[in-house]
């Protein structure tokens, strides 16, 4: 039976990725050494590095002016890593609150300073991605941050922001490299690869060069993005296999026409289950349909008793990992750029016959 893995992270990884770690696990290219057992600062790992940042840019023009970084720590750890680096003298910081990952961003950032949330969508339950124009920016802010996809509630960012002269920080951990992204609109990006990317242990940061170097004195040199971009991420040891594995990654998205084509076939493979969920009577997803996320689509069932035996079936038949997070509950299907389309066909398939059956 065919397996299909829908988890929102750590996530599916494409098969020729895989493959290719698998044939060079304990001999990387007659190195003689497994990656895992390589010293960072020695020429192979610099290599792999370097072509891995290298293809990263490629991949997401990345502009000159921009550092990119591979840290530690997570998503999470950059919650507290964007105040405590772009706050500056100022005090205070906007934010854009959609949901669980959001709340998080906020609840660490008020830790440090005054938090606006300029708008949301708190009071429709998380269902949509505010417009600009219900943006209330404060004119002191140090940065305005947004969560570009709310992994758990499917909802996206479609659309790019516009917060003027002050920088716009981007939490992209459920949705870097699914698209095209203006860099040059940003001052900072950040997210962990376990989701589209690779395996667990390894954040990216993507930040304009001119905002380095404003935490204050006190700040943990791990904690200070101008150390790491000072040190090109090898401050100290770098999770060595979490950038080769991501590296590879990479490697396959430029094989498969790079973001660009990620997003027409993640745009086919979203549109596929939306049609199918909004043409039933028993499926439902509630986010507003022009914020609905391409890579997480949540969805529940109108006879909610129904839920549990969906979830029994669906893993029976190879669709695994399709329980909503605990927060929320119902279903959710994620589908990074790795879902081939036939697993979305297949589950769509499922879907429906399983629709039919309790009609
Ligand atoms: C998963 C996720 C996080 C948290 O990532 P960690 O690597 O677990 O710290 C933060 N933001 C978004 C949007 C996520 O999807």
């Amino acid at each position: 039976m065919k397996i299909y893995n829908f988890s929102a992270g750590p996530a599916v990884l494409p098969q020729p990725v895989l493959e290719r770690a698998r044939e060079e696990l304990l001999d990387w290219r007659g190195s003689g050494m497994s990656v895992m057992e390589m010293s960072h600062r020695g020429k192979e790992f610099i290599s792999i590095a370097e072509r891995a940042e290298a293809d990263l840019r490629t991949l997401l023009a990345v502009p000159e002016n921009y550092k990119v970084l591979f840290l530690q720590g997570g998503a999470t750890t950059q919650f507290a890593m964007v105040p405590m680096n772009l706050l500056g003298e100022r005090r205070r910081a906007d934010y854009i609150h959609t949901g669980e990952w959001a709340k998080k961003a906020i609840v660490e950032a008020r830790k440090y300073c005054d938090v606006n949330v300029a708008a949301s969508s708190e009071a429709q339950k998380f269902s949509y991605a505010p417009v600009q124009s219900e943006w209330q920016l404060s004119a002191e802010a140090a940065y305005v941050h947004y969560t570009a996809n709310e992994t758990i509630g499917g909802v996206e960012f479609h659309w790019i922001p516009d917060a003027g002269a002050v920088p716009l920080v981007c939490d992209i951990s459920s949705n870097m490299l699914s698209r095209p992204l203006p860099i040059e609109r940003f001052g900072l990006l950040y997210g962990g690869a376990q989701k589209n990317i690779g395996p667990a242990g390894l954040t990216i940061v993507i930040v304009r060069e001119d905002l380095l170097g404003k935490a204050p004195a006190r700040t943990p040199s791990m904690l200070d993005y101008a150390v790491h971009a000072e040190a090109d991420s090898m401050y100290n040891t770098p999770p060595t296999w979490a950038i080769y594995m991501a590296g590879l990654t990479f490697q396959w998205m430029l094989e498969q026409g790079g973001v660009s084509a990620m997003e027409e076939r993640n745009a086919y493979k979203a549109a596929l289950l939306y049609e199918l969920i909004d043409r039933s009577g028993l499926y439902v997803n509630p986010v507003r349909r022009e914020d609905r996320s391409r890579m997480n689509v949540p969805f529940t069932l109108r006879r909610t008793e129904l839920e549990p035996v969906f979830l029994k079936e669906a893993e029976a038949a190879g669709f695994l990992q399709l329980k909503g997070h605990r927060s929320v509950g119902g279903m959710r299907a994620s589908l990074y750029n790795a879902m081939p389309l036939a697993g979305v066909q297949a589950l769509a398939g499922f879907m429906a016959e399983f629709e039919a059956r309790h009609a």
